[in-house]
């Protein structure tokens, strides 16, 4: 009998955790899917989710009994999520899917944990724990499988997929997290592969949330190039399909102490060309801080120069904007073969990082204050002042500007 040791597992030992366990009758909930699959991996446990015997409507009662806050956040597929000091905690009645269209499922709830188990989507996903920490494995191959590092789907691949076709990418999420060199799993990857066209009918959402997840991983290289080699990265990402340009990106971050990112890993495989990124923001609906840093990021057109002076080097920031020039410099320096030149790179994205752009010294009060006046002619009075400001690298004060203003107001 495999058993989690409570001790070993903080996780498990929450006054949250403990509070929810107590609200429902003994033996009817369970720790299930990423919280017990890392925990055996013996990687660290992200989000705890929980399943539970009894329906929706008995979940929310035994919530409501425990005075414990609740959102029914998927109540047609049984799930209800629990909210403890803000964290929150999925609890998913058990169920089986009665009705599958490659994107959603119609579902009916069950008792038996076996039966929940068959809906999930991978053998190590599909693994339960009690409070004690007593590990149920019901399809019996997932414990084989963490062990042996199989990434398997429950059932039959190929028909597991098309009653939902998200599961490729989870498929390949979980790869890129913890597969490391794992061999594949042959008839999953056959089944990703051919099934790879169902992925259009899923919403842009899911897709782009389930892409960045792939993109968050340690090291997704080489998930992204099995993905890449089996025609399935064309699928989704079109415009960002150069796997080599991101694992260029993860020798850098490694080498740089750059945390993981995915849009700039996104940027990575990807050409630095407007219309194309327009399109892909557009289509997988990113948001609209996303949106403006992908497109910010091609749309850029001041120059940079790695081995420019300084004073030229801050005006780029300046004009360029701190974000855009560190990620195009982080970009060059990634996909740069000369040691030097990528190194060159890296102390031009240091420089913008560690400037704080200065304030242009004077304003319209001044201007007014000379006796200009206000339209056209003042905006291009400041414009011609602040592009002197520039020009002097920043060192012009205001004194300095407004003998220059003087001048050019005669
Ligand atoms: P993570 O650690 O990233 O949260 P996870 O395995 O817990 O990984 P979740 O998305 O939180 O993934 O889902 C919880 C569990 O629900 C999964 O482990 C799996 O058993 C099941 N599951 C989620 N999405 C699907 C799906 N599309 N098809 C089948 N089973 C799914
Ligand atoms: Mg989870």
């Amino acid at each position: 009998m495999t058993r989690l040791n409570p001790e070993q597992n903080a996780w498990m030992r929450g006054d949250d955790i403990s509070a929810l366990f107590k609200a429902f009758p003994d033996n009817t909930l369970r720790f299930v899917g990423g919280c017990v699959r890392n925990a055996l991996m013996g990687v660290e446990v992200g989000d705890i989710d929980l399943a539970s015997q009894l329906k929706p409507d008995d979940v929310a009662s035994a919530l409501k009994a425990a005075e414990i806050k609740y959102v029914p956040t998927g109540i047609e597929h049984g799930t209800i999520t629990a909210v403890i000091d803000g964290k929150p905690f999925e609890i998913t009645s058990l169920r089986k899917d009665v009705e599958t269209d490659g994107r959603r499922a119609v579902v009916s709830f069950t008792q038996d944990w076996a039966e929940d188990a068959q809906r999930r989507d991978l053998t190590m996903n599909a693994l339960y724990a009690d409070f004690d920490g007593t590990v149920f494995d019901p399809t019996g191959q997932g414990l084989d499988d963490i062990k042996a590092m199989k990434f398997r789907f429950v059932g039959e691949a190929d028909l597991r997929i098309k009653e939902d076709y998200l599961r490729i990418l989870r498929y390949f999420r979980f790869l890129a997290w913890y597969g490391g060199a794992a061999k594949l799993d042959a008839s999953a990857l056959k089944a990703c592969r051919e099934n790879r066209s169902g992925l259009k009918k899923l919403s842009a959402e899911r897709v782009w949330s389930e892409i960045k997840k792939i993109l968050s991983a340690p090291d997704p290289s080489r998930a992204v190039h099995i993905m890449l080699t089996n025609e399935i990265l064309e699928e989704v990402l079109p415009e960002a399909s150069n796997a080599e340009g991101l694992s260029r990106m993860v020798k850098l971050e490694r080498r740089e102490a750059i945390k993981p990112d995915p849009l700039l890993r996104l940027m990575s495989m990807a050409a630095r060309e407007p219309l194309q990124m327009a399109l892909l923001c557009k289509r997988l609906k990113m948001s609209s801080k996303e949106t403006q840093r992908l497109r910010a990021w091609s749309d850029s057109s001041v120059a940079l120069d790695p081995h420019g002076e300084n004073k030229e080097q801050l005006k780029s920031i300046y004009l360029g904007g701190k974000t855009v020039v560190i990620d195009r410099c982080r970009i060059r320096a990634a996909g740069e073969d000369d040691a030097i030149v990528s190194t060159r790179w890296m102390s031009l994205c240091d420089l913008a990082m560690g400037w704080t752009p200065p304030e242009f010294p004077l304003s319209g009060k001044d201007m007014k204050a000379a006796g200009v006046k206000s339209g056209p002619q003042m905006g291009k009075m400041l414009e011609a002042l602040k592009a002197l400001w520039i020009r002097s690298g920043f060192t012009a004060d205001r004194e300095k500007l407004l003998m220059a203003l003087k001048l050019i107001n005669r």
